[in-house]
Parts: structure tokens; C-alpha cells; sequence
């Protein structure tokens, strides 16, 4: 499916620099920063600097060094937010939302790091 991106989104305008951000990470390819209304302690958003809507249209159009720079971002993140599943059984949850139904918010593709607290079931049930 085209999909046809709108750079008036709010992280369009983060990667230009027009608004402000709390960057975790930034790669080549990636930027990484703390979510503006945290849902858990640790709740970063990693999103590609290329013009992605959603999960998909990333995974199938961008190149081979996107997909690798932003998966390794991922899991550096994960390493020095200490949120690698192991003794202490820790762990943490990756979540893209994409479209009406997965209620995006924000048409750039990005994927939320949750961790630092249990997090409960996946989904909360209807609604
Ligand atoms: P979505 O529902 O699209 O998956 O999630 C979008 C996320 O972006 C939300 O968790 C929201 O709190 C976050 N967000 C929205 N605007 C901003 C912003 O200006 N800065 C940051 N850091 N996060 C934002």
C-alpha cells in the first residue's frame, strides 16, 4: 500500500530540530528519546529519521542500513536502560502502534521501549 507521509507530524518536526526532545540515543539512521507523558519509569520512543508511517511501510521500503541501524538502536537501548530480561527477570515491552485500529498517534513510525515496572497483560480488554 503507497503511503503518503505528512511532515507536519510532531517527530518530523523533533528530526528538524523545532521542538525539543530528551534524546536517548541518536545513530545515523535513528533517534531515540523519552516519551513526553511517560506510561512506565523507562518509556522511550525510537523512531527513524526516513519518512515512515508505520511499521510496515518502514520494514518494506526503507534500505537494508535503516532496518539493521534501527534494530541495533533498539537493542543498545535496551542495554543501557539495564532492561535485558535475566536474573532479576526484569524485562520490558516493544509496542508499534499503527492506524485507526492500533490508535497511532503520531503518523512517524516509531516504536515504544516500556520497562522498569511489571507492565501487565498485552492488551487491556475492549475499548
Ligand atoms: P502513538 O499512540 O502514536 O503510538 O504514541 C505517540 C507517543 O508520542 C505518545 O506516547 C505521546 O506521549 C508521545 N508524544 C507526543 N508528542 C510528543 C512530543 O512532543 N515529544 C515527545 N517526547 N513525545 C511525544
Amino acid at each position: 500500500m503507497p503511503y503518503s507521509y505528512d511532515d507536519q507530524n510532531i517527530f518530523a518536526k523533533i528530526l528538524r530540530g523545532e521542538i525539543p526532545n530528551d534524546t536517548v540515543l541518536e545513530t545515523e539512521h535513528t533517534l531515540a528519546f523519552n516519551d513526553i507523558q511517560p506510561q512506565a519509569p523507562v518509556h522511550v520512543l525510537v523512531i527513524p529519521k526516513g519518512a515512515y508511517v508505520c511499521h510496515d511501510h518502514f520494514a518494506l521500503e526503507a534500505s537494508d542500513a535503516e532496518i539493521i541501524d534501527f534494530n541495533r538502536a533498539v537493542g543498545q537501548i535496551c542495554s543501557m536502560k539495564n532492561l535485558q530480561p535475566g536474573e532479576d527477570g526484569a524485562g520490558y515491552r516493544t509496542i508499534a502502534n499503527a492506524g485507526e485500529h492500533g490508535v497511532q498517534e503520531v503518523p512517524h513510525f516509531h516504536i515504544h521501549i516500556l520497562g522498569g515496572r511489571p507492565l501487565g497483560r498485552m492488551l487491556s480488554g475492549s475499548g
